[in-house]
């Protein structure tokens, strides 16, 4: 798939890929940038490890990645989760790492401190997440994979969870992402095709509280690592494409113990209200751009307007079908933009509806 200006040498890389490491296990610390993207670098450990408290705290030039001043150029990252590195396998490691300053206060683009904070103190509600993630595939040129150069492909219809030549892109890369998610012991509970070609989705959930965030940004880490071995690369943006074409989204999927015992239809209506309350709030934060998707139209609601209802794919927040006739569940807050950072988006949730952090 890869075109000929990418040199790799598959057969020749696994040679080296087999050889014996003698005992030390390589940890890939990984962070978020300031673009919402991911950085990372290796750290050769003495040996295996099982737990984050086992792991040194590192840092990083700051001033490289937009993160920090140049005359002021430390950022410490400190381990907070452990998964297992499926293209290292073994036992080496992708590290997750949150973002600290020299004078010890969160970073700036650090986002998990305080949704970390939040799930603690409201951690007895037992918030379940489920998280859509939207994205789309790009070639060298930039331009969405398979499309014609500079041209489109026919009108949406064939291609949302499409089979055939000509209706899906790229099935490679999703199967690779979907297989490297389940190594790692990513909570990934499905993918599907999107309804604009190139475009996929993947969902991950239910997770409880931080770990939501913490699964959805690794996922997201082994999504541009394997895309970019095929030489693909990977577009968050949530409208990638003006005009008659589907934006990327982020569903976010709520639900807690309130909303899931019997007559929890109460308390998504309660829910529903203080929602509302805090639609302005919830929108800075739900990802950059997301002015251009939410326009009330390609499925999506008016981002000017909060709005709610059973099977409404055309408001702010959906509750499912079943749902309503169970009277208990979950319900889908549909706003959050592909770009936008669970850690913030969780964060706010669970804040509009239990209050703030200790
Ligand atoms: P859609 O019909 O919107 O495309 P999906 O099947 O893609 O829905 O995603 C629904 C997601 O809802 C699932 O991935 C799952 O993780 C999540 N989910 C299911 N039950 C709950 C629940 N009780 N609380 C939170 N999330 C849930
Ligand atoms: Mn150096
Ligand atoms: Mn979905
Ligand atoms: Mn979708
Ligand atoms: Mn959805």
């Amino acid at each position: 798939m890869a075109d000929s200006t990418v040199v790799s040498n598959t057969e020749n890389l696994l040679k080296y890929l087999s050889l014996d490491q003698k005992g030390r296990v390589l940890a890939e610390y990984v962070w978020i940038d300031a673009e919402g993207g991911v950085r990372s670098k290796t750290k050769t450990l003495p040996k295996a490890v099982s737990s984050v408290d086992e792991l040194p705290e590192w840092n990083f030039d700051g001033s490289s990645t937009g993160q920090a001043p140049g005359d002021n150029s430390d950022v410490y990252i400190r381990p907070v989760a452990i998964f297992p590195d499926p293209f290292r396998q073994g036992d080496n490691i992708l590290v997750l790492c949150e973002t600290w300053d020299s004078d010890g206060s969160p970073n700036k683009f650090n986002h998990r401190h305080e949704a970390a904070k939040l799930m603690e103190t409201h951690a007895s509600q037992h918030f379940w997440f489920g998280l859509e993630q939207e994205y789309t595939l790009l070639g060298q040129d930039g331009w969405p994979y398979g499309w014609p150069k500079g041209g489109f492909p026919g009108p949406q219809g064939p291609y949302y969870c499409g089979v055939g030549t000509g209706k899906v892109y790229c099935r490679d890369i999703v199967e690779a992402h979907y297989k490297a998610c389940l190594y790692s012991g990513i909570n990934i509970s499905g993918i599907n095709a999107e309804v604009m070609p190139a475009q996929w989705e993947y969902q991950v959930g239910p997770c409880e509280g931080i770990q939501m965030g913490d699964h959805l940004w690794m996922s997201r880490f082994l999504l541009h690592r394997v895309a970019e071995e095929f030489g693909v690369s990977i577009s968050f943006h949530p409208k990638p494409i003006p005009g008659d074409w589907n934006g990327a989204g982020l569903h976010t999927n709520v639900s807690n113990d309130a909303t899931r015992e019997e007559g929890g239809m109460k308390a998504i209506e309660a829910a529903m209200k203080k929602l509302e309350a805090r639609h302005v709030e919830h929108i800075a934060v739900y990802g950059e751009g997301n002015e251009e998707r939410l326009t009330g139209r390609h499925e999506t609601g008016n981002i000017d307007k909060f709005s709610y209802g059973v099977a409404d794919r055309g408001g702010s927040i959906r509750i499912p079908r079943q749902v309503a006739k169970d009277g208990k569940g979950y319900f889908e807050d549909r706003r959050p933009a592909s770009n936008a950072d669970p850690y913030q988006v969780t964060g706010i949730i669970v804040e509009t509806l239990c209050g703030g952090a200790n």
